[in-house]
């Protein structure tokens, strides 16, 4: 993967947002850059997952066409893959 995006949560022992790589985030345990506590990658567990299924569904919203409906002026079904 040429490039990882960054992701900002919450740290767990401050509630400081913490902006980094979803990597960093999976380390076994990470260190806030604010309060220097070690945390362990499980806490973000739920919240990488999250942050995944979100990302997945606007991967496919943009794959979707713009739009249903009137794109070829067809009115069989199976137009535009509907
Ligand atoms: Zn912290």
């Amino acid at each position: 993967m040429p490039f990882e995006s960054k992701i900002s949560l919450g740290c767990p022992a401050c509630d400081e947002l913490i902006y980094r790589e979803m990597s960093w985030f999976r380390k076994n345990f990470p260190t806030c850059p604010h309060c220097q506590q070690t945390l362990r990658g499980e806490q973000f567990d739920a919240a990488l997952h999250a942050l995944e299924q979100a990302m997945d569904l606007s991967i496919d919203e943009m794959l979707a066409p713009a739009g249903h409906g009137g794109c070829c002026g067809s009115k069989k079904s199976g137009c535009c893959g509907q």
